[in-house]
Formats: C-alpha cells, structure tokens, sequence
C-alpha cells in the first residue's frame, strides 16, 4: 500500500516539508490541509512592503499552483484540522472529512498573544498575523490620524515605521525599559530607539497599556493612569505557539510541542516543524523559535527523518527585520553575559555587534552590513575564535578576519 503523509498547517514549514519529501524520493500521497483561505505564504513581508503597500498580494505566496500540481500534493484549505487520533492514524477535520495518515507533520504556526484589558475588542484595536489582518489595517492607516503600538518588538517597530511613511502620529507603548528587548542587544535597542525617535516616533517606555477606551470604537488609549487619544492601535506583544491539537492527542507539550533533533515528537509516527515547537537549541538549552529558518530548517529535517533519512538538526538561528533604510540581520542567539564587540559606527547606519562566550563567536547582529553577518554566521557555525581587537577592526576585511 503506498504509503500516506499529511502535514497540518499550510504555511512556511509546509512549503519546505513538501519540497524535501518529494526531492528525496516520497512516492506516497501527500495532503496538506490548512485553515485559512490561502495557498502557503510567507509572512515577513505582512509588516514590511506588504503592509507599505510595496508588495502585492500575489508575491506573497511561496509557490505557484503549478508547485503543488508537480508535487502530487493535495491541498486542502479553508478547513482546520479538529483532532488526531494516533492510535486508528487519522486527522479530523471541521468539515466531517477524516484523512488517514502513516506519517503525520504538525506545522500549525503561531498565533498572536491577545491582549487582555477592558475595550481590547473594540473596532479600531488590530493585530498583526495573517494576510486578513493586514487587508484590515491598511486602509485605516488611510483614515487615521494616529495610531498606537502596543509593544516595541520587532512587528510594532517595522509597524511604526510604515505607518510614518503613511504621516500617521506614531506612539509606541513598550512594558520594558527597552525596544525588542527580547530579541537584540542593548546597543541595538538604543539604536532603533533613537531612530525612529527621529523618524517622528514617540516612546512610552515602562509603560504597559491599561485600557482601550471609546463608545463603539476607538477613541483613546489608558496607560501610566492617563488617556491618550488615538483612533488607531496595533498590538504585538508577542506569539504563542499553537500546539493545541497535539496536546489534545496526548502528545509532550511545553509552550509547544516538544520535538527532537530529527524533529520528532513523543509518537515517532507523528513530526513536528516551526513556530509550534521547542527544541533543544545547539548549546542543549530549551528553545521555542519564531523565524523563517527555523520553519525552514525543521521542516526539512522532519521530511528527512519521515523518508528514513534522519539528520540531526542543529543549523545557526538567523532572522532579519527591515525597517527604514535599516536591514538588520541576527545570527545566533544572544545571551546576557556575552562580550560585546561592536564594529563600525552606528551613527553611519552601518555597523555590527559581535557576541563572544568564552571567546567564540556566539552571535552577530549587523545592521546594513551584509558581510559582517555573512561571514559572522560562518564563524558561529564554525565555533571559531577570533581576538575582540580584530573583530572590532574595520580595515581588517570580513573575509580575511579569521
Ligand atoms: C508580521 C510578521 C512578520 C514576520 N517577520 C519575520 C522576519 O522578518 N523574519 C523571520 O525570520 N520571521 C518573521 N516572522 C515569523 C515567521 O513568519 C514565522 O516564524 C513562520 O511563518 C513560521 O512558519 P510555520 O510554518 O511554523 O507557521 P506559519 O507559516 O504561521 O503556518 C502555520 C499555518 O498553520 C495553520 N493552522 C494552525 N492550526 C491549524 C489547524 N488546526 N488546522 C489547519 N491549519 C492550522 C495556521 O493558520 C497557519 O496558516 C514574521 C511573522 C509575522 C506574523
């Protein structure tokens, strides 16, 4: 009997798992079935030129239909998986349809963390995860005076600088004493801050927002025990794994489905790839990571592991973000602790912040500087060593720095 695989969740793990299974030999069925009305899309570009109106909507999806004609890969979209039954090997689904499985993937994402304060449902109040969110916001940035981002992680901040372009007042509310501090360095931190201060952006750090008020929409935001009016408002403040139907298939969770380096989970039947994961990272700590590479990556090692072809998965983390003239690119992880060695000048908007434990080449954040975070991503893999003072040297070239 030919052999079934059915991956939930239609998104950037997907893609990959589909690319790999069949360019390694899966003659089997495949189906994919996802809940929203879309083919696979990337979703970087939801924050970025998508939302700036740059990009249209037919470059955001991954494949064209032809790619999943080739691939003999059934897609089922508009429809969520309901449940999993691991024992009689088949996925339920909210139309009545059941699909019988030999091998299943779980890609089935994130979704954004809401927030839980009086008037959160009030029209004006969005958030920012899917192509809908995006078509919905859009045109208020074209209606609104003013907008309020709740959260100064990297969503809010590529969202304060597109709804300047769009002349809106732009307020960030941050809880934290600093900007995406959950993902950059200080140094970083201060940087963005002080550039989208220029840009027109005001702060309110310390500051976590306490209600949204208005009569029938919104009209003003409460924070630090006062009203600030605003009749737009963003929220990001972060994701949450969706591992809902593992869990409920009895699977081991722990803020997501806990995977291991071939990408497995607790049923060697069952797989799991992207943001619904954690993982045991390179230096064996626990982690949960939200990036295209990490879908990416998973995916193809649980499409390996699923053809008898497993590999440990233990790729560098990268990410980037773009805002204004600003590319910032991040390879590794960071940790407190870590020797910071900056190179270049950050008031010429390029320059890099390498990360050295005991001595390795840990992480790069690099900002309009492609070769420093090229060549930074090769050392880190590379567990190289190289002295603070060359590092720190920009007459030294990237390429001869080892
Ligand atoms: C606005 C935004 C900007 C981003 N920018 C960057 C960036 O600059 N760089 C970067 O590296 N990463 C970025 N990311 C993160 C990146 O997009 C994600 O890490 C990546 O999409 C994860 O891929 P995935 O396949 O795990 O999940 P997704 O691509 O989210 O796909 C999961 C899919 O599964 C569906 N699903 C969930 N439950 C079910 C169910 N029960 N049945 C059927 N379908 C289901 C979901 O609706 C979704 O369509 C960004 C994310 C967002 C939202």
């Amino acid at each position: 009997m030919t052999e079934r695989i059915v991956i939930i969740g239609a998104g950037q793990a997907a893609v990959q798992a589909i690319a790999t299974l069949r360019a390694e030999g899966f003659a089997g069925s495949l189906t994919v079935v996802g809940d929203e009305a879309f083919p696979p899309y990337q979703r970087p570009p939801l924050s970025k030129a998508y939302l700036s109106g740059a990009m249209d909507r037919e470059r955001l999806f991954l494949k064209p239909d032809a790619f999943y004609a080739e691939a003999k890969c059934e897609l089922i979209l508009g429809v969520a998986a309901t449940a999993i039954d691991r024992t009689a090997r088949f996925v339920a689904l909210a139309d009545g349809r059941s699909l019988a499985y030999d091998k299943l993937l779980i890609a089935t994402g994130s979704r954004v963390r809401e927030i839980r304060v009086p008037g959160a449902k009030l029209p004006g109040v969005h958030y920012l995860r899917t192509i809908a969110d995006v078509d919905a916001l859009r045109p208020a940035f074209k209606t609104s005076k003013s907008i309020a981002i709740v959260g100064g992680g990297y969503i809010g901040l590529e969202v304060a600088a597109v709804a300047r372009k769009y002349d809106l007042t732009v307020t960030v509310f941050e809880a934290l004493d600093r900007v995406m501090a959950r993902a950059v360095s200080p140094i970083l931190s201060d940087f963005y801050e002080r550039v989208h201060r220029e840009a027109g952006v005001e702060f309110k750090l310390n500051t976590g927002v306490e209600a949204f008020e208005g009569g029938g929409k919104l009209e003003a935001v409460r924070a630090g025990g006062k009203s600030h009016p605003f009749d737009l408002a963003l929220v990001g403040i972060g994701i949450m794994p969706n591992p809902g139907l593992a869990e409920a298939a009895g699977l081991s969770c722990q803020d997501g489905i806990i995977v291991d380096r071939f990408c497995a989970t607790s049923d060697p039947a069952v797989f799991a790839a992207g943001d619904c994961t954690r993982h045991h990272g390179r230096d064996g700590n626990e982690i949960r990571l939200e990036c295209v590479q990490n879908a990416i990556d998973q995916a193809k090692h649980a499409a390996l592991a699923m053809v008898g072809k497993p590999t440990p998965y233990s790729e560098v983390p990268w990410f980037w973000s773009d805002q204004y003239d600003l590319k910032l690119q991040i390879a590794g992880l960071i940790q407190p602790g870590d020797v910071q060695v900056l190179r270049g000048d950050p008031a010429a908007r390029k320059f890099a912040v390498f990360h050295l434990r005991d001595g390795v080449v840990a992480a790069v954040e690099a900002v309009n500087a492609a070769p420093e975070y090229i060549v930074g991503r090769k050392l880190i893999g590379e567990g190289a060593r190289v002295a603070p003072e060359r590092l720190a040297d920009t007459a030294i070239p990237m390429k001869n720095i080892s």
